[in-house]
């Protein structure tokens, strides 16, 4: 059975340009719940903890550079079926491959600068939430 969380990040991208606001509001407009939420800013050995999973690739150091660049929104989002449904929300990681409509579409520049994160399986929402997340922090 699918969970009814997930996790997202809004990206350092996005919030230098201004996109908090209406990235939120769609978040909102589609039905998420915001269970948990912070502003905060990774440093570089936070972030390749967080991307661990991608030790190795050619993206990898980009990526975490990137990520600890500047203040990132971390949230827990409560859905029926979140991951997925949140998913299909952001769009393709590529933002040249994402649906119209959808948050990379909107807010993306590129694949390493595509706005938002959103955890790809019920188990990594787990993982991911508890990176950022203490129980006493969730409401
Ligand atoms: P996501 O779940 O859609 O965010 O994608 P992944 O978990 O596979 O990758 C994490 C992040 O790494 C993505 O959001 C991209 O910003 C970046 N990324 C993934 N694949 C590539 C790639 O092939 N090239 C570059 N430049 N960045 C990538």
């Amino acid at each position: 059975m699918s969970g009814n969380q997930t996790f997202t990040m809004i990206k350092p991208i996005a919030v230098k340009k201004n996109h908090i606001g209406p990235i939120l509001h769609m978040i909102n407009e589609a039905g998420f719940r915001i269970k948990a939420m912070k502003f905060t800013h990774l440093n570089k050995q936070q972030a390749m903890e967080f991307y661990s999973v991608h030790v190795g690739k050619p993206f990898y150091e980009e990526l975490t550079t990137f990520m600890s660049s500047g203040p990132i929104v971390a949230a827990i989002l409560e859905k029926e079926n979140a991951v997925e449904d949140f998913r299909k929300l952001i769009g393709a990681t590529d933002p040249a491959k994402a649906a119209e409509g959808t948050i990379r579409k909107l807010f993306a520049e590129s694949m390493s600068h595509n706005a938002v994160h959103g955890s790809d399986s019920d188990e990594n929402a787990i993982i991911e939430s508890d990176f950022f997340f203490s129980k006493i922090d969730r409401y």
